[in-house]
């Protein structure tokens, strides 16, 4: 039998993170993620060309979880991971925007997490297949409050590092980036036409690794501070 519920309109549900001392929001459109850039990442994936291009996909906009909410466990692995990566949040659109300017186009900066089913990632990789299933599900983007650039300046180098119960697992310098920040912005400009919302991660470096429930994260960059976020249950699917 039919579901006899009235169902009404939904509200528009904008997403948007806290703008650090301010008591502004910055309204997210997209977000962006660059697959690789940190060469030692890329060697204990055991991936190809160390200098290949960037390339780029996207998780949703309300897959971001904001600091203080719990990232559940998510159904359909059984190997969930961390990647701590600098968010890039863009302030001034633009297309093919020039290496030299696209500085301009940044409003700042954040600490975020790419969270990973990579169980799903890498059979999708084997076969060839989209990375949505791997990359793009639900509370995959925990993220932490933007720092504007005119307060903390542009972030080209630096610690990133992630702790998991108090021991660090990921570390890594900003300077190790295979493309920079102005380079990615460069590059992903000639794809798209960037838009005040966006959001770009850019990328990993060496020490991703599984997580449990209950498990802690703690994330830092220089300059930006630190983010944490407990594991959640396993969903009951
Ligand atoms: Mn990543």
């Amino acid at each position: 039998m039919l579901e006899t519920t009235p169902m009404a309109p939904t509200a528009l549900q904008p997403v948007a993170l806290p703008v650090v001392g301010t008591g502004a929001l910055f309204g997210v459109r997209r977000v962006y993620c660059v697959g690789r850039n940190y060469v030692d990442h890329i060697r204990e994936m055991k991936e190809a060309d160390e200098r290949d291009p960037p390339f780029f996909f996207q998780k949703p906009a309300d897959s971001i979880v904001r600091e203080g909410a719990i990232v559940p466990y998510p159904p359909f692995t059984e190997d969930f991971q961390h990647e701590v990566e600098l968010v890039v949040a863009i302030g001034r659109g633009g297309s093919d925007i020039p290496v030299d300017a696209a500085l301009d186009h940044i409003f700042g900066y954040a600490i975020g997490i790419d969270m990973t089913r990579r169980d799903r990632q890498r059979e999708a990789r084997e076969h060839r297949l989209p990375w949505e299933i791997g990359k793009s599900f639900d509370h995959s983007a925990p993220c932490g409050p933007i720092h504007q650039a005119r307060s903390v300046g542009h972030i080209a180098n630096g610690k990133i590092s992630l702790a998991v119960n108090g021991k660090e697992r990921q570390r890594g310098d900003i300077s190790q980036m295979i493309w920079n920040v102005p380079e990615i912005v460069a590059n992903l400009s000639q794809q798209y036409e960037l838009v005040p919302g966006d959001l770009i991660l850019t990328g990993t470096p060496a020490g991703v690794g599984p997580l449990v429930p209950g498990d802690r994260m703690v994330a830092a960059i220089g300059g930006l501070g630190e983010i944490a976020f407990t594991i959640g249950e396993r969903s009951a699917r």
